[in-house]
């Protein structure tokens, strides 16, 4: 028996998904509903004017390039309702880049981009607008991401703001097996220095602290797997 979330108090996200490529937009919607966003697509402009029309949204990702209206002249009619939105641009246009941001954009990834990319970023934009708060519960822990307190069995555990970060690294990719290079560029921020230890040293203590000797799994030649048990 392995984890499952249990999402006490969970606020649900919604996020609009506005792009007219059905693999990408399949691709992001299942992504973002698996860590727990509500997703809606439209596929054109139109559609989308449509769905703002009627539903509110805490964050937008935008295509540029659409079908009858495009992506920043949606921007018009999105900037009074005050949703973020997170542009998807193609690689070779940096004056599309530097339009969007100044059309009010609060970011832009360019693709082909990974998912794990836009995810952090939706993550950030969202923590900007204080919409991502939310009380996560797994296996014994229980994580309030607002105010980034971590508790085991109602004891409130210190961690320090690395160790924080592997761990919701960890809850949010329950078992899936994460490259110790992806793990420490996700968590350090920067490319990861071969041969590095700084990964494996932070998660025994962090393993140690939150009592996951047993869940955070090494994995040989590769790095680290969550397996939390129910
Ligand atoms: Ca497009």
């Amino acid at each position: 028996m392995y984890y499952d979330f249990v999402l006490g108090g969970f606020v649900l996200i919604n996020i609009l998904i506005v792009e007219d490529e059905a693999p990408i937009s399949n691709l992001i919607r299942l992504s973002l509903a698996k860590e727990g966003y509500r997703c809606t697509c439209a596929f054109d402009g139109l559609e989308a004017a449509d769905y703002l029309e009627k539903n509110q949204y805490d964050l937008i990702v935008l295509d540029v390039m659409l079908p009858e209206i495009d992506g920043f002249e949606l921007m018009d009619y999105i900037r009074p309702l005050e949703i973020p939105v997170i542009f998807l641009t193609a690689k070779s246009s940096v004056q599309d880049r530097v339009k969007g941001l100044k059309l009010g954009a609060e970011d832009y990834i360019v693709k082909p981009f990974e998912v794990i990319e836009l995810l952090a970023r939706i993550d950030v934009v969202l923590r900007r607008y204080k919409k991502g708060d939310m009380m996560l519960e797994i296996g014994d822990l229980k994580i309030d991401t607002a105010s980034m307190q971590v508790w085991r069995d109602g004891q409130e555990i210190s961690l320090t703001k690395t160790e924080y970060d592997l761990l919701l690294l960890f809850v949010r990719n329950p078992r899936r097996a994460m490259y110790r290079e992806t793990i420490y560029e996700q968590v350090w921020g920067e490319e990861y220095p071969f041969g590095s230890k700084a990964v494996d040293l932070h998660i025994q203590r962090l393993r140690k602290k939150v009592g996951w000797e047993n869940c955070l799994r090494a994995i040989n030649k590769v790095g680290y797997r969550l397996e939390v048990e129910t």
